[in-house]
């Protein structure tokens, strides 16, 4: 069959593609032209102190508004920026509007100590990170500590001795780090005591059921327990309920991020969530009633 398609092999090739597979195809050539024209945006979901209920910090999230199909989750294109060799372009260009956003609510007055990035597996390995890192810090003039990365647990793994050597520079720019997706991957104790990390984030696949399931139950205690002892802050993801955020306050995790206290949101919707000292809840509605 090959011969005979001749010259018209993309035709043949592309006629031996399943649906999904062109499909993959047409939406990478779309991320190039996204990244050149920078069809992204950043959304920001807040992490709450439990102990006081205030908003902390806030996670940044990209969102790509595709001009046909629409908002396309990062969960089905990151992975393709990394197959396609673009992952690099969207995360440093995550990393500098998230420092300029961070950068512009701090002169602005807005109460947060943080702004969290996630930072993909390619990005992570890939040589450069440090000096884009810098890059985003000194063109926006955020100071270091208030910016923090996130990474998966199974990347941290990948590669240990990697890995220390990467935390231990982060930790020297006073870079903050946080293990995303806790519990999912699988993590050696001996290894997790040695990494200089700041943060826990336990996955959202184990609160969703925390109330109800004994298992989830037990890995969750565990998980903040263990962190507990390594010294390191707890963040929930996924809170849902305020009968999930009394429960994790009770085992004595320390923040947490869900719809309970907002979906990821615009940087004015974060600005005008911030703007006033009243208790979250009203705070909320006033966002929600689009004052
Ligand atoms: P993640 O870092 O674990 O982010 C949390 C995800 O959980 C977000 O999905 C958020 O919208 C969702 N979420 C938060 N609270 C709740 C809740 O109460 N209930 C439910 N059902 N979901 C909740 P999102 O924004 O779709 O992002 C998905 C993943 O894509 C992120 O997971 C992260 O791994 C990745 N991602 C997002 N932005 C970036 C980025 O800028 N760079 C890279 N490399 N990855 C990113
Ligand atoms: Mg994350
Ligand atoms: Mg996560
Ligand atoms: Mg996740």
């Amino acid at each position: 069959h090959a011969k005979a398609a001749g010259k018209n092999n993309y035709q043949y090739y592309a006629g031996l593609m399943n649906s999904a597979s062109l499909d993959k195809l047409e939406l990478q050539n779309d991320l190039h032209r996204a990244v050149a024209a920078g069809d992204f945006e950043l959304y920001y979901q807040p992490v709450v102190d439990l102990s006081t209920r205030r908003v902390v910090s806030v996670e940044a999230l990209v969102r790509w508004f595709h001009p046909q199909r629409g908002n396309i989750r990062p969960e089905v294109f990151v992975p393709l920026a990394e197959e396609a060799g673009l992952i690099v372009g969207v995360g440093n260009w995550v990393l500098n509007e998230a420092c300029m956003q961070m950068a512009e609510w701090r002169r602005e007055g807005v109460a947060l100590q943080r702004i969290a990035v996630n930072i993909s597996a390619l990005q992570f390995s890939e040589g450069g990170l440090l000096r884009h890192i810098i890059n985003a810090l000194e063109s926006s003039g955020l100071p270091s500590h208030c910016l923090g990365l996130e990474i998966t647990e199974s990347l941290l793994m990948e590669d240990v001795s990697y890995t220390l050597g990467m935390l231990a520079d982060l930790k020297a720019m006073d870079v903050n780090v946080s293990i995303d997706d806790f519990g999912t991957g699988y993590s050696s104790m001996s290894y997790l005591k040695q990494f200089p990390i700041d943060h826990l984030k336990i996955d959202r696949s184990f609160i969703a059921n925390v109330l109800d399931s004994e298992q989830d139950k037990a890995i969750t205690t565990a998980i903040i327990a263990m962190a507990k002892s390594f010294d390191l802050s707890v963040i929930a993801e996924g809170v849902e309920s305020e009968q999930q955020a009394l429960y994790l306050e009770e085992l004595g995790c320390d923040s947490c991020q869900g719809y309970l206290y907002g979906k990821p949101m615009s940087a004015e919707d974060i600005s005008r969530l911030l703007e006033d000292s009243a208790p979250l809840d009203r705070q909320l509605q006033k966002v929600i009633r689009g004052e």
